[in-house]
Formats: C-alpha cells, sequence, structure tokens
C-alpha cells in the first residue's frame, strides 16, 4: 500500500461495538493481547534512532504503565491484538516510569515521515484522544467534573441532574490548492507563522453554519483577495495537533489580482509549475515531501502539466 501523506495509512479495526463491553473497555489493557501506546504531556513514546520507531507496549511493561495512567482509551484491533492509548501526563518526570530501555516520548511532528507510516497512525488516533480527555476533565454545560466512558470515548458529567454526555471534538478545517483562471499557476502563500520562505497553499477553519465549499472560497478571499469557483473535494489528512481535520480542495480563480486582506499571509503570488519545481530544489521553500496533504496537492497538480 502506498500512502499520500503523514497519517494517511492508520490500520485498525476500532471495533465501536466493543466499547460499550468493560471487559474491552480497560480490563483487557495490560494482559498479552493488547499493546499500549504511552502519551506524556501529547507526546508519543519511540526508540530513537536515524529510523525512529513507535513503541507499543506489550505484556510486559504494560499493567504497571495503565496503574500508572490517568486515563485508558480503547483504539480498537489490529490481527486480533487489542491497542489501548494511555496518558501518564499526571507524572511530572516520565523518565520516573517503567519504561522499555531506550524509549524516549517525542512530538510526532518532529519525528516527520521518518516513522513508519501505519504505526504513526495509531499515535495520531491515540495521541488525539488523550489530549481531548486531559482538556475535557469538567462539563460545558454545569461545571461538574466527568468521567470516560465507552470505552475512552465519551465523557459523562458525574452530577446526576445534568448527566451530559461529551463526545471527542475534531476541528474541520480547510486546505485548498488554487489554480489561475488561465490553469497554468497555481496559487501559493507564505504564512506569518511559517519559518523562513516556506511557500504553501491556503487554509484555514471551517466556521459555524458554513459549508466546506463557502469556507474555501472564504478563506481564499480573506488572505489573497481571489474569487474562486468550483471547489472541489480532493482528499483529507488527520491532524491531531491537537485536534484537527484537513479537509483538501481543488478551486479554480476567477480573479487574478492579489490583496492579502487579513494579513495572514505575509506574500501570495500565482506560481507557473517550472517555479513551483525550482522551489522543490531548494531547501525550506515548499512543505517537506510525504508528510503533507498540502504538498500532496501541490505535487498533483504539477503532475498534470
Ligand atoms: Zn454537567
Amino acid at each position: 500500500m502506498t500512502f499520500r501523506f503523514y497519517f494517511d495509512g492508520i490500520k485498525i479495526d476500532r471495533a465501536a461495538h466493543l466499547r460499550r463491553d468493560s471487559d474491552w473497555s480497560g480490563a483487557h489493557a495490560g494482559t498479552s493481547e493488547t499493546r499500549i501506546v504511552p502519551i506524556w504531556r501529547d507526546q508519543s513514546l519511540v526508540m530513537a534512532g536515524a529510523q525512529p520507531q513507535a513503541v507499543f507496549v506489550d505484556a510486559g511493561n504494560a499493567q504497571a504503565l495503565c496503574d500508572a495512567a490517568s486515563c485508558t482509551v480503547f483504539l480498537g484491533l489490529d490481527n486480533g491484538v487489542a491497542y489501548y492509548a494511555i496518558d501518564l501526563s499526571n507524572h511530572e518526570d516520565p523518565t520516573q516510569l517503567p519504561l522499555p530501555a531506550g524509549s524516549m516520548f517525542e512530538d510526532l511532528r518532529k519525528l516527520a515521515s521518518n516513522l513508519d507510516q501505519v504505526e504513526a497512525g495509531k499515535l495520531a488516533y491515540g495521541r488525539a484522544l488523550a489530549f481531548w480527555h486531559r482538556t475535557h476533565q469538567f462539563c460545558g454545560v454545569c461545571g461538574s467534573a466527568t468521567k470516560p466512558g465507552k470505552g475512552g470515548h465519551e465523557r459523562v458529567c458525574l452530577n446526576e441532574a445534568c448527566g451530559k454526555h461529551h463526545f471527542p471534538r475534531t476541528d474541520p478545517a480547510v486546505i485548498m490548492l488554487v489554480t489561475h483562471p488561465d490553469g497554468d499557476k497555481c496559487l501559493l502563500g507564505r504564512n506569518k507563522r511559517f519559518q523562513g520562505l516556506r511557500f504553501s497553499t491556503l487554509a484555514g477553519f471551517v466556521e459555524p453554519g458554513e459549508t466546506l465549499e463557502q469556507a474555501v472560497r472564504r478563506e481564499v478571499y480573506e488572505e489573497s483577495g481571489i474569487v474562486t469557483i468550483d471547489e472541489t473535494y480532493q482528499a483529507s489528512q488527520p491532524w491531531p495537533f491537537p485536534a484537527s481535520i484537513m479537509l483538501g480542495f481543488r478551486a479554480r480563480a476567477v480573479t487574478t489580482e492579489i490583496d492579502c486582506i487579513d494579513e495572514e499571509l505575509v506574500e501570495a503570488k500565482w506560481c507557473t509549475r517550472d517555479e513551483v519545481r525550482a522551489m522543490s530544489n531548494t531547501d525550506n521553500v515548499l512543505p517537506p515531501p510525504a508528510y503533507s496533504i498540502s504538498r500532496w496537492l501541490i505535487d498533483s497538480w504539477l503532475n498534470e502539466g
């Protein structure tokens, strides 16, 4: 299987029907048929090195780690093995925990495409849920404490008069490659948050009450002053940093004059395929290959010409 971009390749049966079963929602964690995905303050456990590897803790150390965790989430099944994410953020010093020798916590984004894609998918999934539990300890309706339910896929308000069920959040963001009315150029922008000269596709969060297509049109206009039509969905990328999904679009411009209205972009410009290819040959001017849906959108367009 080939992957289009990072986190494209999670291979797990989420087995949602087992989340209601208390045998699966935590009690199995730590037995020989389980693997543990430890998370510490948004970092994932890896064996570091030139070729870093995700660490899935098996029977030997699993029970002690589960006992030390503030939260356990049933992720699902892979080849009959149950995967659980556990959150160890309640420990100040993770080196004091019974972790496998040579392992360390690292930010998943820093590992970039060095990590196996299938393994990276499981780490991203576990990281997202651990973050959600850590930041939803209290009910948004009444302010009372909440507790995990359904194998860690919901939190329930402990105030009986309220009893609200809360579910994990995923915030949609659109990311789009805009083509010139003549078709031979695409619109790239340099965000003020980017390091160096890195140019990328435009992107932004979907707002309440708008369609994805409207979000594409609005974001492109706000960031570049360009008016688009024919917004067409291409692909999506989970982006749990901390809780997004990137929805990739292609859109056609009907205007050409650039005006970075909301100042989110330092600069935006129309680039020919030759200019984009030339950028690819220099450091730091495009998103890294094999990593982002942004680069995949750009490469897909390059391959058409
Ligand atoms: Zn409540």
